[in-house]
């Protein structure tokens, strides 16, 4: 099945908002195995909405539109598809109860524009919006699939994984569920990861195999269409292995769970805990590990030393190894590896986890942005350094520096 995906909205082509939604749903429709050839952007306009859709119709068999489900009078998505198709729109009474319901708890009243969100084109399967009050829609006709989704990504995400992928997969399955497994890696980045398999990416057919990228983490997800289980299973598994023959160190999970979580479950069947000392993720390290409910049994506390007067006073780094001509300096390995070693002393633990590095823009120390270190200390005070370049902006150079530190400490 060939998809093209519509996101509606003049604000994305003034360039107001990101295109979020694209990258969203080209990643979810890979991962049910269903190519997207094409993505197009057009604005709140009648006539060129028609043109898209015309377009479209031309080249691809599902389309897949984000946008313009709203009450107002810009939200023209629902309206222009039916016109196309000949359709008339009809009120969703379950919607309208719905939204009528809304607006009584909160003791206000329903704008006529507000009954705009509870419209559905005729004889097309409403799809739930558990998130906001827009109904989502879905129908076929003349062998081209349609799927209207809200434009906030906060409605649109739960309606795509949940009412949205159901019909696709009765749609396209005609009883061949999907079955996937996802493949979790770390250490790795995303072009790199490519780059080691691109020859199985590029002569892929069943399994799909579709890489995605999310928060310093990237995944694969591996599916097969085949009807017979067995043989699915049996197809997953072969490619699962060939990926892990090449890049196994990097697989931390072949479940949905994040790598802190993976670092905390190994540390718990190995009785061990863990502190954390930081420069330039600034508790980001910290905030990843304690953002897994039950952290408090593996993870004793961490130390933010920002600059290097902090460093000196609460971790007792010797300031002749931080400042001056001939020292190494705050972004160093040997840094890194004291920081290290002085957490764990301080907080007894079985691990003690360090990161120093330049997050931007500027460099620092005369050293570029990105070069990061991190420190893995063992109780008793065996150390062992790493150097990270990180490449990126603030943001991602902080991410990558505290996921690479839990992987380190995940090995
Ligand atoms: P609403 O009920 O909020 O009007 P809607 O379905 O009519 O929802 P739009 O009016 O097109 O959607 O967009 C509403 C908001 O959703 C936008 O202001 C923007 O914040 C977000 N949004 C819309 N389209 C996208 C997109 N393609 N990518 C990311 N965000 C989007
Ligand atoms: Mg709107």
């Amino acid at each position: 099945m060939k998809a093209e995906i519509i996101a509606v909205g003049t604000e994305l082509l003034l360039g107001q908002i990101v295109n979020t939604n694209a990258r969203y749903l080209s990643q979810g429709l890979a991962a049910l195995g269903i190519d997207v050839f094409f993505q197009t952007v057009v604005g709140d306009n009648d006539a060129r909405i028609r043109q898209a859709i015309e377009t479209a119709r031309s080249r691809a068999d599902l389309l897949l539109f984000t946008g313009g489900l709203g009450p107002t009078m810009d939200d023209l998505t629902k309206d222009v598809l039916a016109g196309y198709l000949g359709r008339r729109i009809l009120i969703h009474e379950p919607t309208m109860e719905a939204m009528e319901r809304f607006f009584a708890s909160r003791g206000s009243h329903m704008v006529e524009s507000n009954r705009r969100q509870a419209n559905w084109i005729e004889g097309s399967e409403p799809l739930e919006n558990e998130a906001g009050l827009a109904v989502g829609n879905a129908l076929e006709q003349d062998g081209t699939r349609y799927i209207l989704l809200p434009g906030p990504p906060k409605e649109m995400v739960p309606m795509f994984e949940g009412p949205a992928t159901r019909w696709l997969l009765a749609e396209i399955g005609a009883g061949a569920p999907l079955h996937s497994r996802i493949l979790r890696f770390a250490g790795i980045g995303e072009s790199r990861l490519e780059h080691e398999l691109i020859d199985l990416i590029e002569s892929q057919s069943d399994p799909t195999i579709a890489p995605y990228a999310k928060e310093g983490e990237v995944a694969i997800r591996l599916s097969s269409k085949s009807a017979d289980e067995a043989q699915a299973l049996d197809r997953i598994e072969r490619m699962a292995q060939r990926i892990r023959e090449r890049l196994g160190a990097h697989i931390y999970a072949e479940e949905d769970i994040s790598l802190e979580e993976a670092v905390l479950r190994r540390l718990r069947t190995r009785r061990m805990r863990v502190s954390v000392a930081e420069s330039c993720t600034g508790g980001l390290l910290a905030e990843l590990i304690t953002g897994i409910p039950g952290s408090s049994g593996e993870f004793l506390g961490g130390i933010v030393t920002y600059t290097n007067t902090m460093k000196h006073k609460l971790l007792g780094i010797p300031l002749a190894q931080l400042d001056g001509p001939d020292a190494p300096g705050a972004v160093s390995a040997s840094t890194a590896a004291l920081m290290a070693q002085r957490v764990a002393e301080t907080t007894g633990s079985d691990w003690g986890v360090s990161v120093t590095g330049v997050a931007g823009p500027g460099s620092s120390e005369g050293k570029p942005v990105g070069l990061v270190y991190i420190g893995i200390a063992r109780k008793g005070g065996e150390v062992q350094t790493h150097e990270l370049n990180a490449g990126g902006n603030r943001d991602m150079v902080r991410i990558r520096a505290a996921k690479h530190a839990l992987y380190r400490l995940w090995l």
